[in-house]
């Protein structure tokens, strides 16, 4: 038998339609004011003194602020954007962007799980009976920690977008790889021109799939159809090959140049402004030189 807590900021009525639809359940509604930081301490007592087995909140944006954080701690599994849970506690949601709809259930404990709107009917009446009322302990801020500045890679107001595809971390000419000088040249090329990074699919993939990786790159900069479709002036690819999933992303780059060995790629069959078709680490030691 689950022990049920809804986490609430507000009384969000659809959560508290669907916990009924699943049994009896607590309420903590998490007052004061909307900070992460105190919102996710706040949560994280209820769910400690409550004992609660399974954590439901409403999907807002300050919950998704505040319950990582909670999972974090608690070492608990976190389900964002629930669309459904059946009472054998079936949950669903989309991924890939929309494209797939799954269904999963979890045997680790706690577990939270933030629910879109529309799961369930919304309860008519107000707060339960049975509602702790926790005030969010006031939380001191001591400093900001943030990462250096050249540490930040997407710059959408830079001028230029730089890409990287997964021909850097393949087989040269030599038949051998050199992911580090790979590494080398981007980040030299970019801390240089301050331009945003930006990946193909491919390269970014390779991270889950246990091959050679770049590890500045995550799949925030994966640009194309299931990524991101940045604005800037100028975009210059390297080691992509130009394919329409990824250069769909590109809809809105002013003036596109690639650099690919292959001078049939995809940016050859009028995706790129202009092809060379050259060595990118050739390309790339030179233009870092010139650039100084
Ligand atoms: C539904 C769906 C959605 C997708 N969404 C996206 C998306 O959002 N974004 C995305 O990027 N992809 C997406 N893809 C994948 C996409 O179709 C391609 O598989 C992917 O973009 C290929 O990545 P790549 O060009 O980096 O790698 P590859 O296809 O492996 O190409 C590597 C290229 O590097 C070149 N190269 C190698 N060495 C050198 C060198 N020394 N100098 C110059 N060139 C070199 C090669 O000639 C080759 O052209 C999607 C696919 C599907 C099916």
């Amino acid at each position: 038998m689950e022990k049920i807590l809804v986490l609430l900021h507000d009384v969000e009525r659809e959560v508290l339609g669907l916990a009924l639809s699943l049994g009896p359940f607590g309420c903590a509604l998490v007052e004061g004011p909307p900070s992460s930081a105190s919102d996710a301490s706040a949560a994280e007592e209820a769910i400690r003194q409550s004992e609660a087995t399974l954590v439901l909140a409403p999907q807002t944006s300050r919950w998704a602020r505040a319950l990582p954080l909670v999972a974090e701690w608690l070492n608990a599994p976190i389900d964002t954007h629930i669309t459904a849970l059946t009472p054998d506690l079936k949950a669903t949601r989309w991924f890939y962007r929309q494209r797939i709809e799954g269904s999963f259930t979890r045997s680790q404990r706690p577990w939270i799980v933030m629910v879109e709107r529309g799961v369930a009917a919304a309860i008519d009446n107000g707060v339960p009976q049975n509602t702790v009322r926790g005030k969010a302990p006031r939380v001191e801020v001591l400093g900001v920690e943030s990462p250096p500045r050249d540490k930040q890679t997407i710059r959408p107001g830079a001028k230029l977008l730089f890409v990287a595809g997964a021909g850097w971390t393949k087989k040269q000419k030599d038949g051998r790889t050199y992911t580090d000088e790979a590494a080398t040249l981007i980040q030299e090329f970019v801390a240089k021109a301050q331009c945003s990074l930006g990946s193909s699919k491919s390269l970014v993939d390779q991270s889950s799939e246990g091959e050679a990786v770049l590890p500045f790159l995550t799949h925030m900069h994966q640009v194309g159809q299931t990524g991101a479709t940045p604005r800037h002036a100028k975009g210059l690819s390297t080691c992509c090959h130009g394919e329409e999933p990824h250069v769909v992303g590109w809809r809105f780059i002013g003036e596109r140049r690639a650099v690919n060995l292959d001078a049939n790629c995809g940016w050859a069959r009028g995706k790129a402004d202009v092809l060379y078709v050259a060595d990118a680490f050739e390309v790339m030691r030179e233009l870092n030189r010139l650039l100084g």
